[in-house]
């Protein structure tokens, strides 16, 4: 498991991300057991389905990049929880589309669009601080939370 995601992450490359997105999932569907200790039952399901055709991939203003070489790294010895928690981090990191719009709360960071895990719900939310919207009020961040895709993306913001 460790030499498979060093290698997968050895070789991101920012102009193929959707590339990189799908073999990212495609590596949670190889381990899916291990995974399914460490992450949510509901989150695993609906993550192990996504594909990179339906997301704004790259939208973040985050160093993905260095995110991915510092990861590159310390997979060489990380444990399983290690390895399942910083590649979902890394697939919300990708995909989680961002909007222009400052934070209401913190001011620091801009809202990113995210997704219930059955996609009923979408939701605004900053992840410097952690506020959550949800049809313009501020609800309790749910526990999961997916990236939204294009469609939702444009539900809410047109
Ligand atoms: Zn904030």
């Amino acid at each position: 498991m460790n030499n498979d995601i060093v290698s997968l992450y050895n070789n991101y490359n920012e102009n193929q991300l959707s590339d990189f997105f799908d073999r990212l999932i495609e590596f949670i569907n190889k381990y899916e057991r291990i995974f399914s200790r460490f992450v949510f039952e509901d989150t695993l399901q609906a993550v192990k389905k996504l594909d990179s055709s339906d997301f704004y991939l790259g939208t973040s203003k985050d160093n993905t990049e260095g995110l991915v070489r510092g990861y590159a790294k310390e997979m060489v010895k990380a444990t399983k929880k290690e390895i399942c928690y910083d590649a979902v981090h890394l697939i919300w990191d990708i995909a989680a589309f961002t909007t222009q719009e400052t934070c209401p709360s913190c001011q620091d960071d801009e809202l990113k669009i995210a997704s219930s895990t059955d996609q009923m719900k979408i939701y605004k939310v900053c992840d410097n601080c952690l506020i959550t919207q949800l049809d313009g009020e501020f609800v309790d961040r749910p526990q999961e939370m997916i990236p939204a895709t294009k469609k939702q993306v444009h539900i809410l913001i047109g």
